[in-house]
């Protein structure tokens, strides 16, 4: 069943509690934090934008880094409320505290169209423990719930989670509304060839969004250090290359499964090889075509996918309905490792299929190459867009209300 949107409730001069996602990367510079990314509080803007238009007293709650139960002064919220404000160009409340009588007096205070930001969550211990009577005091300042935070609604805490028992009304943002369409609806059943591109360090982080896209997909493109393991797996030497030993057998596994469901699964063909991790090496070069008696020579480590599978990849591309990308296929951090990422980027940006990107660094990676914009859908949440690509349920969403039937 779809769940509740806000735009089903009336909020109309009623306190509606939002939990958004504002865990914005920040750099300090001359004491001060200063926010270098601010697209989370922008994605966020169409749902804060919606309430105030419709008259609702609107009280934002977030987490900001790590600061583990205890008042961090540099994870603060306070500068993301300055930003806010700029951005909404309207004035955004700030209160040092999340939960008790002073911020209940302040929420009593707020008139229709009125925005209040709450500090930081995790300055609770009991926000992560999913503590009821955390949750409790949080419901105390709303009428209604509203989960935005996409990236958080992985974790089952009290403002993502806990606090929806104890409100009668509870929707989803309009955020959340986009993430869970293209990441679930569109991708539950894609238009074919679905194509799933799949980089990345580990192959263990992505095993299960391989399995289960194992039964959907039609190609899958392998790249990153993931690829490596998949070589030492069939006897093609990996020279320095990150490998994780103890995974080859699930590599043979996960090749196996792909040949009895009839699954292309393509693995690069050459790679970028270099003897030293950094940016003007005079030691990258190419492999050459990669088979069990040529490999990554002795001392290199491979570092991005050569020209011959740039290529082979571009084709394939070329000619699918649906992509979905998740992991860099090389160390794209570094320039001269970039031109597999960045040219991987350009033929999903020239492609007129679906592109979807999933993932921390693979958002980056394409923001980078300067295509953000070229891409059908980019998601602001890296683990809740994994565990939701392997068909987990999202606590911060399964929390929520159901339309009824
Ligand atoms: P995402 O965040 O998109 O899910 P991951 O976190 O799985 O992606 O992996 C991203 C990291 O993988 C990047 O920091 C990149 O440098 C690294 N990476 C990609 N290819 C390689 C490689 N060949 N060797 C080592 N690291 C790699
Ligand atoms: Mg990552």
């Amino acid at each position: 069943m779809p769940k509740i949107s806000v735009c089903d409730l009336n909020v109309n001069n009623r306190r509606v509690l939002v939990r958004v996602d504002f865990n914005v990367p920040t750099e300090e510079k001359d004491g001060r934090v200063r926010i270098t990314d601010d697209t989370r509080i922008r994605e966020t803007l169409p749902t804060i934008q919606y309430l105030v238009g419709k008259g609702a007293k609107v009280v934002l709650m977030a987490h900001f880094g790590r600061p583990k139960g205890q008042p961090v002064p540099k994870y603060s919220l306070e500068p993301v409320a300055e930003r806010l404000a700029e951005l909404l160009e309207i004035p955004v409340q700030f209160s040092p505290e999340c939960i008790g009588a002073s911020v209940e007096h302040r929420v009593d205070a707020l008139k229709p169209g009125d925005v209040l930001l709450l500090e930081n969550m995790r300055f609770h211990a009991e926000e992560e423990k999913n503590d009821a009577a955390f949750s409790q005091a949080l419901a105390r300042l709303g009428d209604v719930y509203v989960n935005d935070a996409f990236g958080a609604a992985h974790r089952a805490h009290a403002s993502t989670a806990g606090v929806a028992a104890h409100l009668s009304e509870t929707a989803t943002g309009l955020l959340m509304e986009k993430e869970l369409k293209y990441l679930h609806g569109e991708l539950a059943d894609p238009a074919k060839p679905f194509l799933v591109i799949l980089g990345g360090s580990k192959v263990s982080d992505k095993i299960g969004v391989i399995k289960a896209l194992m039964e959907k997909a039609n190609t899958f493109l392998i790249g990153g250090a993931m690829a490596y393991t998949f070589y030492r797996a069939q006897g093609i030497a990996t020279g320095n290359s990150r490998v994780e030993a103890d995974k080859t057998d699930l590599a043979v596994e996960l090749l196996e499964l792909a040949k009895k469901k009839g699954v292309k699964f393509l693995l690069p063909v050459d790679n970028i090889e270099t003897l030293e991790i950094k940016a003007g090496t005079t030691t990258a070069r190419n492999t050459g075509r990669l088979s069990p008696g040529h490999g990554i020579t002795d001392g290199y480590e491979a570092v991005d996918i050569g020209k011959e599978t740039i290529e082979l990849y571009k084709k394939e591309i070329a000619t699918a309905k649906t992509v979905l990308w998740n992991g860099p296929v090389g160390i794209f951090e570094i320039p001269d490792f970039a031109n597999g990422t960045f040219s991987l980027a350009r033929a999903l940006a020239e492609s007129d299929a679906t592109t979807i990107i999933g993932g921390g660094d693979s958002v980056t990676a394409v923001k980078q190459a300067g295509l953000g914009d070229a891409m059908t859908f980019i998601s602001t949440g890296g683990g809740a867009s994994l565990e939701l690509l392997e068909g987990k349920v999202l606590p911060g969403v399964a929390a929520l209300a159901e339309q009824d039937a």
